[in-house]
């Protein structure tokens, strides 16, 4: 054999190699090429369109801690129960209230998400009209000197010299279902709809709204219920689904 000539099996090893090379090549970039593609959904998509979506909701939980200046005469932490201030459990369902509704597709805005607030009622009423809002829900609790008194009623606004007939229309639409489905959802005495020219959450108001009254702290059995998480989402519940109901068509 010649000094500089390969052998037969060398070549033979070298073109195995050489193959094994291409081989390994081919996978690697096969896979990075796949890998570089749009990663496939993880998961599919709910066909359902949320029912909510494109709605805007304002959410007013009454009351609240306001600073010394703003403190008239009036008490403007609502009323209390034996176990929290009535602007306590306006946050706490508005709260719920909130993030059902986001579930249900709907943008929400909360007139305040903590117990600290400065808006006084005309300011809260500005800020649903400068949204545009669908429906405004204010959320109160009742009280009586009558410690018999129980129940849920709804308030809306009655004809004021500023709220226009397709307002009071959409209002009282709303306060209906509202109260019907709070009703079926907790079971409470109801007490019924009741239009109202005194208030100056609605006088100020250009867009639909409701005041739901959850119940009487001063009723001992509902003031307990009233503290309750489960029943909380229940009034919570009832609200959703009556927002549902009067405002998308078909439900
Ligand atoms: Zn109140």
């Amino acid at each position: 054999m010649k000094s500089g000539c390969i052998p037969k099996k060398r070549i033979l090893t070298l073109l195995f190699l050489i193959g094994i090379i291409m081989l390994l090549g081919w996978l690697f970039f096969s896979g990075t090429s796949e890998s570089l593609k749009e990663p496939g959904p993880l998961y599919e998509k709910d066909p359902k369109p949320a029912p909510l979506d494109g709605y805007v909701i304002c959410v007013d939980p009454g009351h609240g801690i306001y600073p010394q200046e703003m403190r008239g005469a009036k008490n403007p932490e609502g009323t209390r129960g034996a176990f929290q201030a009535e602007h306590e459990l306006n946050l706490k369902v508005g709260l719920l209230l909130e993030e059902m509704l986001k579930d249900l597709g709907a943008q929400v805005a909360m007139t305040r998400t903590q117990a600290q607030t400065s808006l006084d009622n005309r300011q809260r009423a500005d800020f649903a009209n400068e949204l545009d809002a669908d429906l405004c829900v204010k959320l109160h609790a009742d009280s009586s000197p009558d410690p018999q008194i129980r129940g849920i009623s709804v308030l809306i606004p009655g004809s004021c010299a500023g709220n226009d007939k397709e307002m009071l229309q959409d209002s009282a639409a709303a306060g209906e279902i509202i109260l019907s489905q709070l009703l079926l959802s907790t079971g409470a005495e109801n007490l019924g709809l009741v239009e109202r020219t005194d208030l100056t959450g609605f006088y100020w108001s250009e867009v639909p709204v409701v005041l739901v009254e959850m119940g009487f702290m001063s009723h001992p059995q509902e003031d307990a219920l009233l503290q309750e998480p489960s029943y909380q989402r229940l009034l919570a519940r009832g609200i959703a689904d009556g927002i549902v109901r009067c405002l998308v068509k078909g439900v």
